[in-house]
């Protein structure tokens, strides 16, 4: 059946109708909906794992039980799964294994511009690299037969615009596959020094064989056009964008099985054009290999490194010339600057905060991170998941080595916390640490599309289950419960006395900020009839409810509330001295 499908629809089909039975993830743009979709997939066990390096344990633990197993993660995300990964590569697979990478070349949602096709190099597995959507559904299928075949995982690596663009798909049934038997054989799956000493030998053996492989494998493909003097090596996306800007113009070599690269075919292809270009995004991944074979190319001497490439710049590198206007299309978006959504609890904290002197705030990966954004200014750094709080151990320490006063508060969300947040939280008691640490319980994954994670109550598909108590964990990892402070952030009041304690305390404390996202759909029902309204006459324009950042808050000569955005929070009826806001209507 023909069906139009987004690149991240069309794994979770494909990994459906490969018979994959466990898939586990956390979520991360650009590749947060591969899981979402599986899901939707009965015959399919799919969790939200508090980490990408949990997820992929458990996917590792499934396949080595026998399943086939799938585990997705954003491009960063692959850092923290990076242990089991590269040893996964050494213990291989018993059903086959899938490791779907997605990466974010052009930063749309990322904290940094990494190219994941290294990984496949360092960690010696087989990289499949789709161009479309058709071809995630036929790449994903692949991977698993390679992953059994060849005894190894197989990382299958998206970016954003392949994971959703969409394009037409040719869906089919799923076959059932037998979770394969299990046998006990240390020998292959305990990575003790000895046994793992053998396995690098097969992981060498394994790479040639699948380069050999690589070789016919119908995943790479030559489009040669007569006459044509420029030849055209790109993968991924890459392909598309070089297709659409020269046509015919080039004969194309388009590589689906990216590593170990098909050698041979390189050669041959190279030797047939007269001009040789490599067109890829970021880094010269295919182009360090092609050059180190002694065959000259053009590629990132010309093609930038940085950001997303589009037919105009592929155009412009290789011929010169501008494509027809219709192609351009280089308009950039507007800049929009990142704000915390209107009514959103976590600006019940930073309004606090950001007044405070002395003060420094580490911040982390989620919607919180916009708190360092203007009027609010809250937030120093932003590092990977769970830095939040393991750097505000750092620089509460470099803070005492040079005799500032400053307090450190160091600020992550629920899911964060779950994460990754928690280590540093033990870190940050066993080494006596002073600072504050802030958990922004908002009752579920926010930034990346509202997500379970184990404080919200429910698992991926649904089903009730336990939501895990933040203060208690606190408590249990060591944090004196008389430090441990739980606060509405929509009460001002009580989010600035909070702050003042803990800034005061001797000791570690916490506090934990719980309101539940302002877009999750209960909360906006719940809040349907709530506005706050201007009285007119007795504004006198200070501008201290502007000091909030609150979207639905400007100032057209006077100061107008969003009806339609606002969600009646109430921080700004509690920030204005002259009582000239006021809130209306029924919670429902
Ligand atoms: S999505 Fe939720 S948590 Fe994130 S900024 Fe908007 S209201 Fe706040
Ligand atoms: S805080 Fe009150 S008085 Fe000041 S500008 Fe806003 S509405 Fe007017």
């Amino acid at each position: 059946m023909k069906a139009i499908l987004s690149g991240n629809e069309a794994v979770a089909q494909g990994a459906w109708e490969a018979g994959c039975h466990v898939a586990a993830a956390y979520p991360g743009t650009p590749g947060t909906e591969i899981l979402e979709n599986l899901g939707r997939f009965p015959e399919v066990y799919c969790e939200w794992s508090p980490n990408e390096k949990v997820a992929l344990e458990v996917a590792s633990g499934a396949s080595i039980a026998g399943a086939r197993a799938l585990s997705a993660m954003k491009h960063v995300g692959l850092n923290v799964a990076a242990d089991p990964f590269f040893t996964m590569s050494y213990i291989g697979v018993n059903g086959g294994l899938v490791i779907v990478s997605a990466d974010d070349p052009g930063l749309s949602s990322s904290q940094n511009e990494q190219d994941n096709r290294w990984y496949a190099i360092h960690a010696k597995v087989p990289m499949l690299e789709p161009s479309d959507s058709r071809e995630c559904l036929d790449f994903t299928r692949a991977a698993f037969d390679i992953s059994e075949r060849f005894d190894t995982p197989v990382l299958l690596r998206l970016t954003t615009r392949i994971c959703h663009g969409k394009s037409v798909v040719e869906t089919g049934e799923r076959v059932e596959t037998a979770v394969r038997e299990y046998r006990r054989n240390l020998a292959k799956n305990a990575m003790l020094p000895a046994f793992a000493k053998q396995k690098h030998y097969m992981v060498e053996k394994r790479l040639d064989d699948l380069r050999e492989y690589g070789e016919s494998s119908p995943l790479n493909s030559a489009e040669m056009v007569d006459g044509a003097e420029i030849g055209v090596i790109a993968s991924g996306v890459g392909y598309q964008y070089a297709r659409e800007a020269l046509g015919d113009g080039a004969s194309f070599l388009k590589i689906g099985f990216s590593w170990p690269l098909p050698r041979r075919l390189i050669r041959e292809f190279a030797s047939k054009v007269k001009i040789l270009w490599v067109v890829e995004e970021n880094d010269p991944f295919l182009e360090t290999e092609i050059r180190a074979m002694g065959i000259p190319c053009f590629g990132k001497d010309v093609l930038p490194v940085v950001d997303e490439l589009t037919p105009a710049i592929v155009a412009r590198a290789v011929l010169g010339k501008k494509l027809a206007q219709a192609l351009e299309a280089e308009l950039p978006p507007p800049n929009r600057p990142p704000l915390l959504c209107p009514g959103c609890p976590h600006r019940g904290l930073f309004f606090p905060l950001g007044k405070k002197k002395d003060v420094i705030v580490t911040g982390d990966i989620g919607c919180y991170g916009l708190g360092s954004m203007p009027p609010l200014n809250v937030g120093e750094t932003t590092i990977c998941m769970g830095a939040g709080f393991s750097a505000a151990i750092g620089f509460q320490k470099a803070g005492e080595k040079a005799g500032r006063n400053q307090k450190v508060f160091g600020i992550l969300g629920d899911s964060t916390f779950f994460h990754s947040g928690i280590t540093g939280l033990i870190d940050a008691v066993v080494n006596k640490s002073r600072g504050v640490f802030v958990i922004m319980d908002n009752r579920i994954t926010a930034m990346t599309g509202q997500q379970e994670n184990p404080g919200s109550g429910r698992t991926l598909s649904g089903e009730d289950t336990v939501a895990l108590d933040i203060p208690k964990i606190c408590e249990a990892c060591g944090v004196r419960r008389e430090n441990i402070h739980v606060v509405d952030p929509y009460d001002l009041k009580a989010s600035g006395e909070a702050v003042d304690r803990a800034w005061a305390a001797e000791e570690l404390s916490v506090i934990v900020t719980t309101r539940p996202c302002a877009l999750l759909k209960d909360v906006q029902k719940e809040r349907e009839g709530l506005k706050c309204s201007v009285d007119e006459e007795r504004c006198v324009l200070c501008g201290a409810c502007l000091n909030l950042g609150c979207p639905a808050i400007t100032k057209r000569g006077r100061i107008v509330i969003d009806q339609a955005a606002c969600n009646g929070c109430g921080l700004c009826v509690q920030v204005c001295p002259k009582k000239a806001i006021g809130r209306e209507g029924e919670a429902r």
